[in-house]
């Protein structure tokens, strides 16, 4: 459907929890947060039932996240029931990468589409220091190299100050690998926004430095993927590399998203704590015809914009986690 800024809403992105076996410092707080109970978090039958309106309003790919979406049990189930939906066009997962392994056989028979998989550093001591636990990257890697070639495979890694010097060498995973590396400007949300500086980070800089390794770095120009990514492709790569800024360079005017939360809140944009609860609508047995009709006018008002360039016009003030990233 389209909103009230005649954008194309298609795409929404479902968290299955707010759970996590990292505790990413740009994400959740070291401390860890209030967790959601057993009560309050969807049942899958109803994740299932509010992607059911979510399709017949015009939503046909929809992306699992969280918290980690592979803590929560029978994932691949849930791929594969989403995905038998009449009218659903693709299911992708994005997954810190560390329970995957086992479970890529039976996600790929469950029908997955894509995976992204999050890892801002090749070296170990600092992948732990920043998701403060005892996992390594090469696990990480581990998990990206058993995926590469056997499904469409994007790392995602957050640019963060003490990173800077990891830019190329995550960038050589896609000269070494069939996956798309794509940088993402850390946003300011939850606890970890106020240790963000103003204006940071810039990706400018960065195509800069890629180049000095990849001279015929050029835009790639036909569409890839389902977000707001710019991609660059080199001879030399087998990937791409993208670019997220979220941050510095404002790509609402052709954002195509809504969020679903693990508790059931369908927000219409990140930075707003403004949302639609579906939960006791689902509880209390409401009809078909009102859960859509709530849907579509949570979706037809949709904010114009974010506003990470004007912090203060932040009312969202959970983590990453919890929104569902
Ligand atoms: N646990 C999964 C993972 O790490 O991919 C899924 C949930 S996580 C919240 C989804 C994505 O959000 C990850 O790529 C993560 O790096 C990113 N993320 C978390 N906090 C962020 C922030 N403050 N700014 C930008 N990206 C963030
Ligand atoms: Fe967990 Fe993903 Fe957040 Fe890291 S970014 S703490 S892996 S939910």
């Amino acid at each position: 459907m389209r909103d009230e800024y005649g954008r194309t809403i298609d795409y929404m992105r479902l968290s299955l929890t707010d759970r996590c076996n990292l505790r990413c410092r740009y994400c959740m707080p070291a401390e860890g947060c209030t967790l959601t109970t057993h009560t309050d978090l969807l049942r899958y039958e109803e994740l299932l039932r509010v992607a059911q309106a979510a399709v017949s309003l015009g939503i046909t790919r929809f992306k699992l996240t969280g918290g980690e979406p592979l803590v929560r049990r029978d994932a691949a189930a849930f791929v594969q029931a989403l995905k038998s939906l009449p009218g659903v066009q693709q299911v992708t997962l994005t997954t810190n990468g560390l329970l995957l392994p086992p479970l890529l056989e039976p996600l790929l028979q469950a029908g997955l589409d894509a995976v992204n998989i999050s890892l801002d550093t090749r070296d170990n001591a600092q992948y732990q220091a920043i998701t403060r636990s005892r996992y390594t990257a090469d696990e990480v890697l581990d998990a990206v190299r058993l995926c590469a070639g056997r499904l469409p495979t994007k790392i995602n890694a957050v640019l963060l100050p003490e990173t800077a010097t990891q830019l190329i060498p995550l960038a050589r995973l896609a000269q070494e690998l069939p996956v798309d590396v794509r940088f993402i400007e850390q946003m300011p949300l939850g606890s970890a926004a106020a240790a963000i500086p103003p204006n940071e980070p810039c990706t400018a800089s960065i195509l800069d430095r890629l180049r000095t390794v990849w001279p015929q770095l050029a835009p790639v120009h036909q569409a890839r993927g389902n977000g707001p990514a710019q991609y660059f492709s080199a001879p030399e790569l087998q990937g791409c590399i993208g670019l997220i800024q979220a941050v510095s360079h404002s790509f609402c005017s052709h954002c195509n998203r809504v969020r679903l939360t693990c508790t059931g809140l369908l927000k219409p944009c990140l930075c707003y704590a403004e949302g639609v609860p579906l939960l006791p609508l689902l509880r209390s047995g409401a009809a078909d015809n009102r859960l859509r009709e709530q849907m579509r006018q949570a979706i037809a008002h949709k904010p114009a914009a974010h506003c990470f360039a004007r912090r203060e016009a932040i009312t969202e003030y959970h983590n990453m986690n919890q929104i569902g990233g």
